[in-house]
This record gives C-alpha cells, structure tokens and sequence, in this order.
C-alpha cells in the first residue's frame, strides 16, 4: 500500500512539476483561417515557434501540457495546412505543420480560456491597405519658384517628396507623379493620382514673395471658397500651368459634392496638425493651413493637401529647407502625421 502511496505522490509531484496545463482541443476556423489550440491551465502556456521558409515548415511547441484530446492530422489538411504531425515529448507537446503556398504563420496566445492561435491568413494581404500620391511639384522646364539664382522649388520639392517615398513605402502603396526632373502637366498630376485610387494627394512645393522676410510653411487644400491670401498663393501656383501652355480653368472637379465636404474635412484633420508639427520641428513660423482653389487639388477625387514647406526666397528658411538633414526632419514629419490620420 505504501508502494502504491509513494507512486501517487511521485505522479502529483512530477505533474506539478512538468505539466501546468492540458490540451483539451485542437481545432481549424477557416474564417479566418486558423488553427487554435485550447488550452486548459492556471497559468498562461507558454510556447516557442519557428519557421522554416524553405520548406514551409512551422514548428510550435507548447510547454508543460499534456494532450487530452484524441489528435486526427488529417482532418487539419486543408487550404492552409498541408501536413500535420504531433510529437509528445512527454513534458511539452510539439507539432510540425507543413503550410500551402502562401499560408501566414503568425503564432500568438489569448487568454480566457487559454488558447494559443496559429493565424495561417497571407501575412501581405492585411498590409498596406491605403495609397498615396506623392507629386513633387513643378519639374523639368518648370523650375517653380527660384530663390537666390540657385535654389529651385522643383529640386527641393523633389528631394523631400523622395525621402518621403522612402518613409511611407513601409506602410503603404506610394505613387509618385515624378520620380526625376521632368516636367508634367497639373491635370497630369492628379489623373496619375486618381488612376492609383490614391486615399490622399500631397503635393509639394516651396513658397515665394517680394517681400524677402517672408517666412513659414502652411498647407492648403482644395476649397472652392477661399480667401483673398489664398486665392493669391492659388493663383501664382497655377499660374505654372499656365505659363507652360495648360488652361487650368479646365481642369474639372470630378468629385460630388458631398464627397467634396468629405474630402475637404479630411484634408483639414490632416493639414492641421501637420503644419504645426513642420513648423515646430524646424522652429518655423507657423502660417497656418488655407482653403482655396488649387488646380492640381481639384483635379484629384480626394482628400488632398499641398504643402508650402517654407519660403525660397528668405536666405534663413531657403539655406534650412535645403540642408539634407532638415529634409529628412520634414519627410519624418509628413510622414508620421499621414500614418497617424490612417492607422
Ligand atoms: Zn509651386
């Protein structure tokens, strides 16, 4: 009897010691696709994955559990799963599962109940769900803007529109209206814009005034009423267009107008907190964002923004604007205000 006793014991203990949990379920959704372990424990389970990507082959092993379920390998085979094996190690439970092309492998634990989730959805399908349209503006035979004889709107405008590419390209689908120094129209501009269903234009640019003081970023966006100031900086922009044989007039504005409200409300939720972040970050003045009628904006059925990073023709802001190191400030900035408008 005391045999017996001392066995009993030997078994609590060494449950207590190797095993917290039991599997009391293996199962497949399918939408979407998963394969959940349900698991019965006092403490959260833990488990190591790994995958092999050249075979496809997805290792997970779950700590200190015992099986207490019966486990059919082939009733997992499916779209995601190709094969599927157990090994019991006695104090952790291991499964080998050989994913279909294409198959995601993002392992996770939930609580209440205990599960630990094999999420077997594509990995890129859920990513980069919106677009956006960078467009550098002016370029080619239209420099835009020249400052001091040497400072062109185009270049800066294309530096800052490159590093921001680069930056938004993580997390989302970027086109760019040009990549390089040449020249297109501003219905060009949007048509590339509105083709790639971008979610949002930005249109970058570099202020000008006689007056040589003149300072600021500010950022506009499409409005068909706008202000005396505005209509001026919306003018002098497409006055490019003019100047180079376009009749900007003619550029329609194709969205409804209760899509116009829409997309005007976003622009402004994403100007707003932009040009204040620009200016701060690079102890700018602050100049404000403006409504008003800009050709390359109206023609884009979207929100859309564009930005007067600074003035090209002050010394201070043009020498700042062209320095590498204050490009990459504002394409962090442009960036990160645009990722936390969407995500
Ligand atoms: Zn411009």
């Amino acid at each position: 009897m005391k045999k017996y006793l001392i066995f009993f014991i030997f078994c609590l203990v060494s449950f207590t010691i190797f095993a917290n949990g039991t599997i009391q379920k293996v199962r497949m959704n399918n939408n979407p696709a998963q394969l959940v372990f349900d698991i019965s424990s006092q403490v959260k389970p833990k488990f190591n994955s790994s995958y092999d990507e050249y075979n496809r082959l997805l290792f997970l092993e779950i700590d200190k559990v015992k099986m207490n379920t019966k486990f059919n390998p082939s009733s997992f085979i499916g779209k995601s799963i190709e094969k599927i094996d157990l090994i019991d190690y006695g104090t952790n439970v291991g499964f080998f599962i050989k994913l279909k092309k294409g198959a995601g492998h993002k392992v996770y634990s939930l609580t209440n109940p205990h599960r630990i989730v094999v999420d077997l959805r594509p990995t890129t399908s859920s990513k980069k769900e919106f677009t956006i349209a960078i467009d550098a503006g002016h370029g080619g035979k239209d420099p835009g803007a020249i400052g001091f004889k040497i400072y062109k709107e185009k270049d800066i405008a294309l530096a800052v529109a490159k590093k921001l590419q680069t930056r938004l390209s993580k997390d989302f689908n970027v086109i760019m209206t040009r990549s390089d120094d040449r020249y297109l129209t501003l219905s060009e501009r949007s048509r590339v814009a509105n083709r790639a269903k971008a979610d949002l234009f930005v249109s970058l640019h570099l202020n000008a005034s006689n007056n040589a003081s003149a300072q600021g970023a500010e950022i506009f966006y499409f409005s068909k009423k706008s202000s005396p100031y505005a209509e001026k900086i919306a003018a002098y922009e497409n006055s490019f267009g003019e100047k180079y044989g376009e009749k900007t007039g003619s550029i329609a504005q194709i969205m409804g107008e209760l899509a116009y409200n829409k997309n005007m409300e976003k622009s402004i939720n994403i100007a707003k907190p932009l040009n204040t972040s620009l200016a701060k970050r690079l102890n700018m003045r602050d100049r404000g964002i403006y409504g008003a009628n800009f050709a390359v904006l109206r023609g884009f059925n979207g929100p859309g923004i564009l930005v007067e990073l600074g003035f090209i023709t002050n010394k201070v802001e043009v020498t700042k604007l062209s320095k590498e190191s204050n490009q990459n400030v504002m394409a962090d900035e442009l960036a990160n205000k645009i990722r936390s408008f969407f995500y």
